[in-house]
C-alpha cells in the first residue's frame, strides 16, 4: 500500500509543472487540488475500504485529463462521482462490458487490416495501385484519441489501477486470474501522445531507417595499399548485416582470413565515422579502409570522413522519443517504455542476466574450442564465428520432392493440419479443434502468422506454395508459422479472460514456433541423426548470445548516458561516448576471452541506429526459448503446450514460474553449453 504514492509521483510532478507554465492561457491540466477533492468526495461516498482504488484511479485519470478538451475542474469532479464503481458485482460487470467491447473494437480493426492487406500479401492476382493505398491505411489509428474523447479511457483509468512491474511481482503470490485480468485492464491506456510528436518520431525513425537501408559498401572497391582487390566485382553489402554475413561465410574459405580482417576494418571505420563519405553506396570510388584514403587519378588522397551522420540519426531519435516522456505518465522515459512496458522485464534485471552470461567461465571454454578449430588465436571479429552449425544429412532436392508430392496446393496443407498435430502427440479432439481455428492462406512472401483478436475469427497461416507445390524451404517455414498459429489459437480461444489473451511478449510465441519447426523432418517421417547436433547447437546458441548480449549492453549503457545528460549532446560527442562504452564493455568481458584489448566492434550493430533500444529483445527471446524448449523436451509435449499457453498474458516472470516452474535464467543454456564443451572439446 505504501508504494503506490511513490509510483504516481511523476504524474503529480507533471500536473504541477504544466499548470505553472500555462497560467496565462486556459489551463492545460487540472489544478493540483482537484484530484484530492475528488478523492475526498469518493472516500466520503464509499468508505476507507476503497481508498487504494479511489486514490490511484483518480490520480491516473487526472494525469491524462486536459481541461481544454475534457472539461474543467468541476467537470472532472462530476465525472469521478458519476463513473467510479466500488468493488463488487458492479465492477465485475464493468470489466466484462469493457472486455467485450474492446474485443469487438480491437478484433474488428485487426480484421479490417487483415482484409485490406490481402491483395498485397496473398497470391490472389495482380496488385492494383489502389491496393497499396488500402494496405497503408490504418483504420484504427484514431481509436486511442476517440476513446479519450468519449471518456471510455477515463472510465477505465478511474476504475482499474495500474500496477508497476515491481508491484505485480510482489502481489503475484496472492493474485487470482481475475486480479491479473483487472490489472491488464489498468494498462490499456498508458499514453496520450499528441499526433504531432508521433509524426515527428515517425519522420526521424524513417530517416534513420533509410540511412541504414542505403548504407552499402561496394566490396570490389576495397584495397589494402597497392594490393589486388579481394572481393568479386558487384558484391554490394549493407551495413552491418551484409558485412557480417560475408565475414561469417569466409570461415569456409581457405583464403578467408585476409577478407575477414578487411571487413572488420571497414566496420571500425563506420563506428569511428572515419569512412570517406563519398565511398558509401558508391560503386565508383576505390578506397583503403586501413588508411581511409581514396584512389583518385592514380594517387591515394585523404578525403573528409562521413561526418558523424550515424550519430546524428541516433540523437534525433533520442530527442523525438524524449519529447513524448511527459505524455506517458505511467512509463515516464523511453527506457521504461522499452523494458517495463514492452518486454515487462526491468532493465536492471536484463543487464544483470547479460552480465552473468558474458562473464561466465564457459564462454572462455567455448572461445578456446573455437581457437582450436580455427588453428589460430582469436581476433575480435570471431564474435561471429559460424562453425557450430550442424548440417543436415539429407539433400534438399530430395526433401523438395517429398514436400511437393505431399502438399501440391493450399488445400492439401490445410487438410494436413490435424494429422501433423496428432503426430506431435495431440489427441484427436484437440488436434481437430485447434486446426479448425487456423486458416491456411497462399502467401506472396516467405510466410507469416497473423493471429485473430476476436474469438469469432481464425488465425491465418500464410505460406508460400509454388505452382508445382510446396518446396522444403516453404514447408519448413510453414511448420514454424503453424507453431505460431497454434499458440495464437490456444491463447485466444482457451484463456479464461479476454484481457489475458496472448503471451507475455513475442519470445513466448517464437519459442513454440521454433519447437514446431525443429520437428519438421520428423513430421515427414525422417530423423536427423547427427550425434553431436544438440551439443553443437548449444555452443552455437552460447556464442551468438555472447555476441548479441555485448551489443545490447552497449545499447543500454548508451541510453542511460543519454538520459543522464543535462546539456544538449552533439553528434561528435555521442560518437566518442559510443566508442568509449563499447571499448569498456569489450575490455571487461571480451578481452579476457580473445586476448585482444580496446576493440569498439560491439558498436557496429545497425539496429542501435534505426531501431532504438530493441537489441536486448533478441537475447532475452533466445533465453526464454531455450528454457521453454528444454522444459518441453522433459515433459509430455502436447498436454504441456496446452497447459502453458492457456496461461495467457501474465507477466513474463509469472508465466515462467507457472509454466516451467522457475525464473528466467541463463542456467539451462549454460548447463547445456558446459556438457557440450565436455563432448565437443575433447582433444
Ligand atoms: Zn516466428
Amino acid at each position: 500500500m505504501k508504494t503506490y504514492l511513490l509510483a504516481l509521483l511523476p504524474m503529480l510532478a507533471l500536473v504541477a509543472c504544466q499548470s505553472e507554465k500555462n497560467m496565462k492561457d486556459q489551463p492545460q491540466t487540472l489544478s493540483p487540488s482537484t484530484a484530492s477533492m475528488a478523492i475526498d468526495s469518493l472516500k466520503a461516498l464509499y468508505g476507507e475500504g476503497e481508498v487504494f482504488r479511489i486514490t490511484r484511479g483518480v490520480e491516473q485519470a487526472a494525469a491524462f485529463w486536459q481541461p481544454v478538451t475534457d472539461g474543467n475542474d468541476s467537470a472532472f469532479l462530476a465525472f469521478c462521482r458519476e463513473y467510479y464503481v466500488p468493488e463488487g458485482p458492479g465492477l465485475e460487470l464493468l470489466h466484462q462490458r469493457l472486455s467485450g467491447n474492446f474485443e469487438v473494437l480491437w478484433g474488428s480493426f485487426n480484421k479490417i487490416s487483415l482484409k485490406l492487406q490481402e491483395p498485397v500479401q496473398l497470391e490472389v492476382g495482380d496488385i492494383l495501385p489502389v491496393d497499396r493505398v488500402f494496405a497503408g491505411y490504418a483504420a484504427g489509428a484514431h481509436l486511442n484519441d476517440d476513446l479519450f474523447a468519449n471518456k471510455v479511457a477515463f472510465i477505465t483509468l478511474l476504475n482499474f489501477p495500474f500496477y508497476t512491474l515491481e508491484e505485480k511481482k510482489v502481489r503475484a503470490a496472492e493474485w487470482t486470474r481475475c486480479d491479473w485480468a483487472f490489472a491488464r485492464m489498468g494498462e490499456v491506456f498508458t499514453s496520450r501522445v499528441p499526433a504531432a510528436l508521433l509524426q515527428e518520431y515517425s519522420r526521424v525513425n524513417t530517416a534513420a531507417d533509410a540511412y541504414i537501408s542505403e548504407y552499402n559498401i561496394y566490396m570490389h572497391n576495397l584495397r589494402k595499399g597497392d594490393g589486388a582487390p579481394l572481393f568479386p566485382e558487384g558484391l554490394r553489402l549493407i551495413t552491418h548485416w551484409g558485412l557480417r554475413d560475408e565475414l561469417k561465410a569466409n570461415y569456409a574459405d581457405p583464403d578467408g582470413l585476409e577478407k575477414q580482417r578487411m571487413i572488420y576494418q571497414v566496420m571500425l571505420d563506420i563506428i569511428r565515422q572515419q569512412i570517406p563519405g563519398e565511398c558509401i553506396n558508391n560503386p565508383e570510388v576505390v578506397w583503403d579502409p586501413y588508411t581511409c584514403k581514396v584512389l583518385s587519378h592514380g594517387k591515394w588522397t585523404g578525403v573528409p570522413g562521413e561526418g558523424d551522420v550515424r550519430y546524428r540519426h541516433l540523437l534525433e531519435q533520442f530527442r523525438a522519443l524524449k519529447a513524448m516522456d511527459k505524455y506517458n505518465p505511467l512509463y515516464p522515459d523511453y527506457i521504461k517504455r522499452k523494458f517495463d512496458q514492452g518486454m515487462e522485464i526491468p532493465q536492471v534485471e536484463v543487464e544483470a542476466l547479460f552480465t552473468e552470461l558474458v562473464s561466465h567461465p564457459v564462454v572462455r571454454e567455448c572461445g578456446r574450442i573455437i581457437s582450436q578449430r580455427l588453428g589460430r588465436p582469436l581476433e575480435p571479429f570471431d564474435i561471429w564465428y559460424d562453425g557450430f552449425k550442424a548440417r543436415s544429412g539429407v539433400a534438399e532436392s530430395r526433401l523438395d520432392a517429398i514436400t511437393r508430392a505431399r502438399y501440391p496446393h493450399r488445400d492439401a496443407f490445410q487438410q494436413a493440419l490435424p494429422d501433423i498435430l496428432r503426430r506431435m502427440g495431440f489427441n484427436p479432439a484437440d488436434a481437430t479443434r485447434l486446426s479448425a481455428q487456423i486458416q491456411v492462406d497462399p502467401s506472396r512472401g516467405a510466410g507469416h502468422a497473423w493471429g485473430a483478436e476476436m474469438r469469432t475469427e481464425k488465425a491465418r497461416l500464410r505460406t508460400r506454395i509454388g505452382p508445382d507445390g510446396m518446396d522444403y524451404k516453404g514447408y519448413n517455414i510453414a511448420i514454424h508459422e503453424f507453431g505460431h498459429t497454434v499458440e495464437q489459437t490456444i491463447s485466444l480461444h482457451e484463456v479464461d479472460y479476454y484481457l489475458l489473451n496472448g503471451v507475455p511478449n513475442t519470445s513466448f510465441t517464437e519459442a513454440l514456433a521454433f519447437v514446431f519447426q525443429k520437428q519438421d523432418l520428423a513430421m515427414l517421417g525422417m530423423e536427423d541423426k547427427d550425434p553431436l547436433k544438440e551439443q553443437l547447437s548449444a555452443l552455437d546458441h552460447l556464442w551468438s548470445n555472447y555476441e548479441i548480449m555485448g551489443v545490447s549492453l552497449v545499447d543500454m549503457k548508451l541510453w542511460q548516458w543519454l538520459y543522464a545528460q543535462e546539456d544538449e549532446v552533439r553528434p561528435a560527442q555521442l560518437r566518442e561516448e559510443v566508442v568509449r562504452i563499447a571499448t569498456e564493455v569489450w575490455n571487461a568481458y571480451y578481452a579476457p576471452v580473445f586476448g585482444v584489448r580496446d576493440s569498439p566492434i560491439l558498436a557496429v550493430y545497425s539496429h542501435m541506429i534505426d531501431y532504438p533500444l530493441y537489441l536486448s529483445a533478441y537475447p532475452i527471446g533466445e533465453l526464454i526459448q531455450f528454457q521453454i524448449e528444454h522444459h518441453l523436451r522433459q515433459h509430455t509435449f502436447a498436454p504441456e503446450v496446452l497447459r502453458m499457453y492457456r496461461l495467457g498474458r501474465l507477466s513474463p516472470a509469472q508465466w515462467m514460474k507457472e509454466a516451467v516452474g522457475g525464473e528466467l535464467s541463463i542456467l539451462p543454456l549454460v548447463n547445456a553449453a558446459e556438457s557440450a564443451v565436455a563432448a565437443v572439446g575433447k582433444p
